[in-house]
């Protein structure tokens, strides 16, 4: 591969086009392997950042794909429908909260949640209300367009570098409780008190059930959200539960809102829809939340992506809820919850970890120094794995299929990585 070219004119997420670190470049990928040019094999701990559930190169996925492209590979969404867009939403619906009734399908997280944002904002326009502001927790991730950026964490989306042009939302603590820890109420205090503060000006609260991902990598109290869903209702506020990085399985549960046995009234899903196949995403409505957007001046939602319930994505997409609805999900994330639960409390014998924690199939090791990307990646592939670390978190979310031996791996390759100071600023 032309990787002089890809350094001089591809941009990479988050990388310098000054100083780009390495770029490993990829031939293949089967079930948990992902295969470099070169023929090095690497045991994937990041399932392309939680969406290849199945593995790679699934022969469900593939056949979907190849039946639905040789019908029709996409056709407009306006005054149109098709079998892909019909199948998979009611999979979608019959799998959800009871509560949501309404699909809006989009192309990517990011839109998913700009969506979510918009209809809660139409909501109330419809109400005859003026309600601007967003409450969300600190250490949040939503995507990196605008409207989800403004409810990001402020530091980690440097909130300060588009000042002016973002929308100034609430931010309340994020919980200190871990899911595993005693639940204490007042990690509850600073959200109680910003809702019963705002509560007239805010639209909704958008928060990601039980796992903070990308903005932290935080596995919170199941009564957090039992009492946010409450303190909700408490004051007529929607709840948009965010759940693109934890939905379909990933924590144990098919949906994180099922640990605290709460329906939020909007949902947001991405990332794994498509077993991390294409970009497809959703934003599940309630009938009321529906309704009453409809039912407003506009007389409809004022959204519509050109590739909005595209039918490639879509028979992807419907072939991974069939892999779901078989139910081998439950057992294979529970045995990586198990293995995680074993192994990652050994490696707080080093200094530099500061805490270990897992949920489902995410394992997360968190030391006191920022890791040096360049050095770790390059220790993680000479090992075998293919591990992607940001600031201090070393996380693996692995394919749902993994083995014993494939976490074994991921996990040695992390304790070598603590040996090597030159892994770590
Ligand atoms: C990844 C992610 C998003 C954004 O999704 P994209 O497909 O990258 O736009 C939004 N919310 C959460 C919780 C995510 O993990």
């Amino acid at each position: 591969m032309d990787l002089a070219f890809d350094r001089q004119h591809i941009w990479h997420p988050y990388t310098s086009t000054l100083t780009p670190l390495t770029c490993y470049p990829v031939e293949s990928a089967n079930g948990v392997h992902i295969k470099l040019e070169d023929g090095t094999e690497l045991v994937d701990g990041m399932s392309s950042w939680w969406s290849t559930i199945h593995g790679y190169n699934h022969p469900h996925l593939n056949q979907a794909a190849h039946q639905q492209i040789d019908q029709v590979s996409h056709v407009m969404f306006g005054g149109i429908t098709h079998q892909p867009a019909i199948s998979l939403c009611k999979k979608l619906l019959s799998l959800a909260p009871i509560n949501l009734e309404h699909v809006f399908l989009a192309d990517s997280g990011s839109v998913a949640v700009e969506v979510s944002l918009k209809m809660a904002l139409q909501y109330w326009h419809a109400k005859g209300e003026r309600r601007p502001k967003f409450l969300t927790l600190r250490h949040g991730y939503h995507g990196d367009t605008f409207a989800a950026m403004s409810v990001t964490d402020p530091d980690n989306s440097m909130h300060s570098l588009y000042k002016g042009f973002l929308p100034e939302h609430i931010f309340a603590e994020s919980p200190t409780c871990g899911y595993w820890d005693e639940w204490k109420p007042e990690d509850l205090a600073d959200f109680e008190h910003k809702i019963e503060t705002h509560h007239q000006e805010l639209a909704a609260v958008i928060l990601e059930p039980i796992v903070q991902g990308a903005g932290g990598m935080r596995i919170y109290h199941p009564e957090f959200l039992k009492g946010v869903r409450r303190l909700c209702d408490k004051y007529g506020l929607l709840l948009i539960a965010d759940e693109i990085a934890t939905g379909f399985g990933r924590t144990g549960k098919l949906f994180a809102c099922e640990h605290a046995g709460i329906q939020p009234d909007i949902l947001c899903v991405g990332k794994a829809l498509t077993g991390g196949y294409m970009t497809l995403s959703a934003t599940l409505a309630s009938k009321h939340v529906a309704d009453t957007v409809c039912g407003g001046d506009a007389g409809c939602f004022m959204h519509g992506p050109t590739f909005m319930g595209n039918p490639l994505a879509c028979a992807v997409a419907t072939a991974s809820l069939e892999l779901i609805e078989q139910g081998d999900w439950k057992q294979q994330t529970q045995q990586i919850e198990t293995l995680f639960s074993e192994l990652l409390p050994k490696l707080e014998q080093y200094d530099l970890v500061k805490n270990t924690r897992w949920l489902g199939a995410i394992g997360v090791v968190e030391t006191h120094r920022p890791v040096n990307m360049e050095a770790i990646q390059a220790l993680f592939v000479e090992h075998g794995v293919w591990i992607r670390p940001f600031g201090k978190l070393i996380y693996m979310m692995p394919p749902f299929i993994s083995k014993p031996e494939d976490i074994e791996k991921l996990v040695n390759a992390i304790d070598a990585a603590l040996q090597h100071q030159d892994c770590f600023a």
